[in-house]
């Protein structure tokens, strides 16, 4: 493959397998979207047929089990530009994302949701930053529409929580709708970690970063495919890839307590009042041990959530398992 090395991103194109070579490609995880996808499809391939330019559209679907695969199918089979990546199950939204950078062959690869909040317009003024030599641009919403106050308030809380913890600094209001250069692609699909947290792990790339700002959009059909949990679980996968200090605060806590325990020892000892636990109530005292089993818990559960990720690298199964890829034009296919 001949990659257009970012000095030489306005050159012009000659050869001509340059010419068929991929530009852009766009990557997009699905799950059970068959409300959104064919809108999602239709307003992706008339901003990008705008560029002029070559370019690709990868779905991939994440184990859906409601009509968007024969979708995505249909329209594979009159639209060359188009790849479907199918999992053999749902394996999550991270997953996917990294499924569809693995298969890109653009140039500049650019990682939107299905379902418009993000916009696809959004694209040229993302691709333009690319073009005066950044290598990252991210889209950072100025303001959320059509989204629930919990949804907002935990998000700001989290980054600010996860930028404090860590030694890299996410920025606030974004999520993985971005486009990111061939080289920063290739560096991320080298990084073999399961339980992925993409956006921090392309913060912690480095390179050359920018963002261009939007209004995100409402949901244009469907519900969400993000519950609750799932947002938990990629929360903690964020924190446990990026700090170890979750890990380590117990241990100063522990330490502390002791250090109080034994100075009100030392103290009762001196005024003689060692063994005088009748002072305090019955009730007082069990509220005391439920919240000190509790904290003692709340440890063990920290380092559970550390020790089954370790499990997991040391398991070293693959982060998705793919059952077909199908592609109209398999000419700058990757497929096995
Ligand atoms: N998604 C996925 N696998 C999942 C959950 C979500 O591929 O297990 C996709 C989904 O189809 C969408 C994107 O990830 O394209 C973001 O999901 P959603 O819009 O539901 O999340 P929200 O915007 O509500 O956080
Ligand atoms: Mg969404």
């Amino acid at each position: 493959m001949i990659y257009v090395v970012a000095d030489d991103r306005n050159d012009q194109i000659d050869n001509d397998d340059v010419k068929n070579q991929v530009i852009y490609s766009i990557v997009v995880p699905l799950f059970n979207e068959e409300l959104v996808i064919t809108e999602s499809y239709n307003r992706l391939k008339a901003i990008m047929d705008s560029t002029n330019e070559n370019y690709e559209i990868v779905f991939v679907n994440d184990g859906c089990k409601d009509k968007t695969e024969s979708i995505v199918r249909e329209i594979c089979d009159r639209d060359e530009n188009i790849k479907l990546v199918n999992f053999s199950r749902n394996f999550g939204h991270q997953p996917a994302i990294t499924a569809g950078m693995v298969e890109a062959c653009g140039e500049a690869v650019v990682v939107i949701d299905a379902d418009l909040q993000d916009p696809p317009e959004i694209i040229p003024a993302m691709i333009k930053k690319w073009r005066e030599g950044f290598d990252v641009v991210y889209g950072k919403r100025t303001k959320r529409e059509g989204e629930t106050f919990f949804k907002k308030l935990t998000s700001k809380v989290f980054y600010r929580t996860f930028n404090k913890l860590t030694n890299i600094d996410i920025p606030c209001d974004t999520g993985d709708f971005r486009l990111i250069d061939r080289k920063v692609c290739d560096k991320l699909n080298t990084l073999p970690e399961k339980n992925r947290y993409v956006r921090g792990l392309i913060s912690w790339l480095g390179f050359k970063q920018t963002s261009v700002e939007f209004v995100r959009q409402e949901r244009f059909a469907g519900k969400t495919k993000y519950p609750l949990k799932k947002m938990i679980k990629l929360a903690l996968d964020g924190i446990t890839s990026f700090s170890y200090k979750p890990m380590t605060f117990f241990g100063y806590f522990g330490g502390a307590l002791f250090l109080i325990g034994f100075i009100s020892f030392v103290v009762d000892l001196m005024r003689d009042e060692l063994g005088n636990l009748g002072v305090m109530s019955l009730s007082l005292f069990l509220i005391i041990m439920m919240m000190m089993f509790g904290i003692t818990f709340i440890a063990i559960g920290i380092m559970g959530q550390y020790i089954y990720r370790i499990l997991d690298e040391s398991k070293n199964r693959p982060n998705y398992i793919i059952s077909d890829v199908i592609h109209y034009n398999k000419k700058n296919s990757k497929d096995k």
